[in-house]
């Protein structure tokens, strides 16, 4: 899951004060096409519907073999998606059954959602990098059920509806890691008191930073976040890759490539003899993804761009198929435009720094977002950015008397 690059001025991201100048929709929110195109030899690309608000669609490859094919990031959990794969893969001339292999890139809901799925019903093997998922398989089984075709649809029907009603970031919808509050157990339930929200994990937990990162949330957020509990199976992989291993897909070899940054379990795959590089949401066309300061390592900008330099130095990569958006052809050019727009918001703030002194990381994502923005996904990444500077020697951080990260960029 993404989020789309913004910055004060940019043009695309607008502010209540201007007049609202109509602009085409970036090519990662096109709705989901119905065609299935082949963009590489034996690589094909179908688009599957997602509900969150600021992508149309995540592209599924599909590497086609004598044996079948492998699929690429099988979408979201949920009736819809699954129908929509469907459908693709019938004008491609395959069925569920005709998959081998599912690979998800990394521990997002849009990328991982129909892969358990897919294992059960075409006894696929699942690959993904070896840092993927902290839910136990025995956790799993224990916990849930298979939801019938009416509680999923249902399940499916509140997420969708609560994601476009609260204009959620893509990065807050909860991915498998969440799991902290049981769904019967919760004591949430039976007793929403403002100290347990609180202290409840991830929707009130306190952030590293020292504020809360909803401190009430609403009962409709609550109520999705349930119904996406609900509809997740944890996809438990067949296969955990580490970085430089290949794999057999489409007839040829692949590397695969860890790529921490966006999430921690990050794997790009680069077929050498094709130039051919699936790159998830590392590298992403038009937008620029995600990189939380939280659960992602120490520094995670560090990670990111350091695994951005990685991909764009392989050798005759010259395709990039991308995980949202259009298939793209200058992959070392689209990392030196990405690194730009990360370089130029450290630049910001430090020009915000220097207007109003030490600051907590809230105080300075309000300089650098637009106010629409406001909240926990500005702060996260506003944070991965300060300690990246930090560790880098640029900026200074210290806790104030309440227990709150200051910062001051040199
Ligand atoms: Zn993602
Ligand atoms: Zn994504």
């Amino acid at each position: 899951m993404t989020a789309t690059a913004r910055q004060p001025g940019d043009p695309t991201s607008g502010s209540s004060e201007e007049a609202p100048r109509p602009r085409p929709p970036k090519q990662e929110q096109q709705p989901a096409s119905e065609e299935v195109t082949e963009v590489a030899p034996g690589i094909i690309r179908m688009q599957l519907p997602i509900w969150m608000p600021g992508l149309g669609h995540v592209n599924t490859y599909g590497l086609l073999d004598d044996r079948g094919l492998a699929v690429v990031d099988p979408g979201l959990p949920g009736p819809s998606s699954w129908r929509a794969l469907k459908t693709r893969l019938k004008t491609a001339g395959y069925t569920v059954s005709d998959i081998h292999t599912v690979i998800v890139t990394h521990s997002h809901p849009d990328h991982f959602g129909g892969a358990g799925r897919i294992k059960k019903e075409a006894h696929a093997d699942l690959v993904a990098h070896r840092a993927f998922t902290t839910w136990s398989l025995e956790e799993s089984n224990r916990r849930n059920h298979l939801p019938t075709e009416e509680e999923a649809a249902e399940a499916e029907r509140i997420a969708a509806a609560a994601a476009q009603a609260l204009d959620l970031g893509a990065e807050e919808i909860p991915t498998i890691a969440d799991h902290t509050d049981d769904y019967e157990g919760d004591p949430l339930r039976d007793n929403p008191t403002s100290e347990l929200q609180a202290s409840s994990v991830p929707w009130g937990g306190e952030t590293p930073w020292g504020g809360s990162k909803h401190p009430m949330p609403p009962w409709r957020r609550r109520m999705m976040i349930r119904a996406l509990r609900f509809l997740f199976r944890p996809p438990d992989p067949t296969r955990r890759v580490v970085h430089g291993e290949r794999l057999e897909l489409a007839g040829r070899e692949w590397v695969s490539i860890h790529t921490p940054g966006h999430t921690i379990d990050h794997l790009c795959l680069y077929d050498p003899e094709f130039g051919v590089l699936l790159s998830g949401d590392h590298v992403l066309p038009s937008i620029t993804p995600h990189i939380s300061g939280v659960g992602n390592g120490a520094d995670a900008l560090k990670s990111y761009l350091q695994t951005l330099d990685l991909v764009a130095a392989l050798d005759g990569v010259r395709l990039g198929l991308p995980a949202h958006g259009n298939p793209f052809d200058d992959v070392p050019g689209r990392v030196e435009a990405i690194k730009e727009h990360h370089q130029e918001r450290m630049e910001l703030l430090g020009e915000a720094s220097h207007a109003i002194g030490p600051a907590t990381v809230q105080q300075l994502s309000h300089e650098i977002f637009p106010r629409k923005h406001w909240g926990v996904m500005a702060e996260s990444e506003t944070f991965a950015h300060l300690e990246h500077m930090v560790l880098e020697g640029e900026a200074e951080r210290w806790d104030d008397d309440n227990g709150r990260l200051m910062y001051r960029v040199a």
